[in-house]
């Protein structure tokens, strides 16, 4: 059985990179009948406050990515983490290391001064410890292989091979007993029961030193993959300055869960030239074969076209209900949000239809909503304030007893008003409808104005109506 896991550090929010590489490892797990696993890596108690790891767990749930069992808190573990340390020690397989803060320092300088990457030189490997400085706390290093090469055979990246000469005996615990990131990876992931890694390939080099650590404990290693990073627009690692990192802000800019997961998909992912896909389609077809080498580089006119599509594609009530939801996080929309009965709902979901066509997220859908949200007496913008000036409101005055002769009241039978009067005067629909829509919205742009007059109702509309026509 496939066992994935997505193994996050808190950092305060979940980034936009962890929840694709979350979106992958869950994607793989579920299109093969596996597992997911969600463990936090909760080791730097100082950040992994619980406002912190919370806000992965809201990431994930919004984007629709759950896991199989409990959560696995790292720092949990640790006792498990020593019990491995202490078996390598106990096979010879790791040694106490007493070098001190200087002697590392100077091993440091070496390689400054040779151009290379700093190395630990192997001085306590097979030194008596009987020679231990008095007073100085050993680590726990691992006994990694000296000569010879370590070869990954990763599914992105193709087969790594690394020399050994450059891997040094790595720390796995501290002076202070504590466990370091790659101990603790490898025997968490093994006794996890993890078959398919995937994550960053800001974690290839790690891949490497695990791999000796795994060979040490005689576990077998799973398989690997590891993804590039998400590059900003410019090519450079995506960063703040590129726009929003967590995915909590693009809830807030009003994505929707299927679009970000569809974008998250095709970014680093692609199967042909296909853009969209329903989640069943992208567990039918993901693979780890269609995982590109290069970077990508993150579009954000491209997820909005992407949403925009998604919220064309949703049925009304599914747009409905995903406005209503959303509606706290998104600009001003908590003070709409309480205003939220079953009769404002049923007013949102009648004027769904023109509100989607102009919106491409659900924070443009709300703006466009927000006159089903005032009240008398609207306070109008300045462009709408000259449309009445400028003769809009001799306009209305003429329309408004029409409008109140009406039997029924609809899209088509107030149209049908508007137009036999503009018929009758030779004035154009536009100069009709832009005063009709000043005064019912208290603005210059807005869904059509039949599709406003409908879902305001006859009471609303008139009454909108004599406000502005004083
Ligand atoms: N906690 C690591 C990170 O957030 C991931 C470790 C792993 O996937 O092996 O980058």
């Amino acid at each position: 059985q496939v066992v994935t896991r997505f193994a996050p550090s808190p950092t305060g929010f979940l980034h936009i990179g962890g929840a694709r590489t979350a979106l992958f490892n869950w994607l793989y797990a579920r299109g093969r009948g596996g597992k997911m696993l969600l463990r936090i890596e909760d080791t730097d108690r100082e950040r992994s406050t619980t406002a912190a790891i919370d806000a992965i767990i809201d990431g994930l749930t919004w984007l629709g990515l759950d896991w199989d069992g409990d959560v696995i808190y790292q720092a949990q573990r640790v006792q498990r983490h020593r019990e491995a340390a202490d078996s390598l020690l106990a096979q010879g397989r790791a040694y106490h290391c007493y070098a001190t803060p200087a002697e590392l320092e100077e091993m440091r300088e070496l390689a400054r001064k040779e151009g290379r990457a700093p190395r630990y030189d192997g001085r306590w490997r097979d030194r008596d410890p009987a020679e231990a400085p008095a007073g100085v706390k050993p680590v726990i290093r691992l006994k990694a292989p000296q000569d010879g090469q370590t070869t990954l055979h990763d599914a992105v990246q193709g087969t790594v091979t690394w020399s050994n000469r450059d891997l040094d005996d790595l720390v796995l615990l501290r002076s202070d007993g504590t466990p370091t990131y790659m101990l603790a990876v490898v025997v968490d992931d093994h006794d996890m029961g993890v078959t398919q890694i995937i994550r960053g390939d800001d974690h290839l080099t790690n891949a490497a030193r695990q791999m000796h650590i795994y060979g040490a404990l005689g576990w077998e290693v799973p398989s690997m993959a590891h993804i590039p990073l998400i590059h900003g627009p410019d090519g450079s690692k995506l960063s703040k300055r590129h726009g929003a990192l967590g995915v909590d802000a693009y809830r807030e800019m009003g994505f929707l869960p299927s679009a970000l997961r569809n974008y998250l998909l095709r970014l680093g992912w692609s199967q042909g030239d296909r853009e969209m896909f329903t989640t069943p389609e992208m567990l039918e077809a993901f693979d780890l074969t269609g995982i590109g080498r290069s970077p990508s580089r993150f579009d954000f006119k491209k997820l909005e076209n992407l949403n925009g599509h998604k919220m064309r594609e949703a049925s009304d009530a599914e747009v409905t209900d995903a406005l209503v939801e959303t509606m706290p996080h998104l600009p001003g929309g908590a003070a709409k949000a309480a205003r939220v009965d079953a009769e404002m709902k049923a007013k949102l979901l009648a004027a769904m239809p023109g509100l989607k066509e102009r919106a491409k997220t659900l924070t443009e859908l709300l703006d466009g909503a927000g006159y089903l949200f005032d009240t008398r007496p609207l306070a109008l913008d300045e462009k709408a304030a000259a449309v009445l000036e400028a003769g809009g409101r001799a306009h209305l005055r003429e329309l408004h007893p029409r409008l109140v002769a009406l039997a029924t009241w609809s899209a088509e039978t107030t149209e049908g008003v508007v137009r036999a009067y503009a018929e009758a005067t030779a004035t154009k629909l536009g100069q009709l409808a832009q005063p009709l829509r000043a005064a019912l919205t208290g603005r210059t742009t807005s869904p059509g104005i039949f599709d406003v007059l409908a879902v305001l109702g006859r009471g609303e509309s008139l009454g909108r109506i004599a406000d502005a026509m004083t």
